[in-house]
């Protein structure tokens, strides 16, 4: 499902050049639950913003479900990006005075979808989220682990193949990032693909497989 080769990513900083990522191969098959760890500054992000065609690397090549995304446009890459990818973050990213319903149909406003389709499934992913209840809140209105559901909703809205989360319990105590964790656990038993980012030990055990960055390289790669 991923094969990335030798993918480098340098970014420009005034008269200087950093390599962040110095070199990554990794191969990610379907179904997988990845924990990507690391210190702080090690490009976990930036691996996880290639992963998600957010960006592009400097070099190196990236195929996903058998394409080469490595070298694709902004617009090819816009339209992967909402049909197979599926991003959390930390900050959970919502649009403030909008509706968690709304909040969730709006992937598929792109993908093209009617109007009532959009809010047949968007009631559906936000059933599944336990959020029923909940689908005319906004952000404001709604505590932080309700945010980080209705951001996976929105996620899991297009049917994506792969879900990526950067540190999606960073902005949660402790007894909501379980709930959320256990929520993953759920959408990687219906076989979805899940790679997350963590700095906790404890979050990392959900996970199959854990692989540890360390400046800009893969330190280490193994299974829980
Ligand atoms: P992590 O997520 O592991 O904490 P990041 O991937 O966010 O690390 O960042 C790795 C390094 O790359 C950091 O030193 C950061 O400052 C640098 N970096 C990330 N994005 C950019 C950017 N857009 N421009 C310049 N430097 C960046
Ligand atoms: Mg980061």
């Amino acid at each position: 499902m991923i094969k990335i080769t030798n993918i480098k990513r340098d970014f420009v900083l005034g008269s200087e050049i950093v390599n962040v990522l110095k070199g990554i191969d990794l191969t990610i098959d379907k179904g997988e639950y990845v924990a990507l760890m690391g210190p702080s500054g090690s490009g976990k992000s930036t691996l996880m913003n290639l992963l998600g065609c957010l960006d592009t690397p400097t070099s190196g090549s990236y195929i996903l479900n058998g394409k080469d995304v490595s070298k694709m446009h902004d617009d090819e890459l816009a339209e992967i990006r909402n049909k197979e990818i599926g991003f959390v973050f930390q900050t959970f990213n919502l649009l403030p005075r909008t509706t968690a319903l709304d909040n969730v149909a709006l992937p598929m406003i792109y993908a093209g979808y009617s109007k009532s389709e959009r809010n047949a499934r968007a009631t559906e992913v936000l059933d599944q989220v336990k959020l029923s209840d909940r689908m005319d809140h906004q952000p404001n209105q709604l505590s932080g682990g309700q945010r980080q559901r209705v951001a996976i909703a929105r996620a899991l809205v297009n049917k994506p193949s792969i879900i990526l989360a950067d540190e999606p319990t960073g902005n949660l105590d402790s007894k909501t990032s379980v709930e959320i964790m256990n929520l993953f656990a759920e959408i990687h038993n219906n076989g979805n693909t899940v790679i997350l980012v963590t700095h906790e030990e404890d979050i990392a055990a959900y996970a199959k497989r854990v692989i540890r960055l360390r400046d800009g390289l893969i330190e280490s790669d193994s299974t829980n």
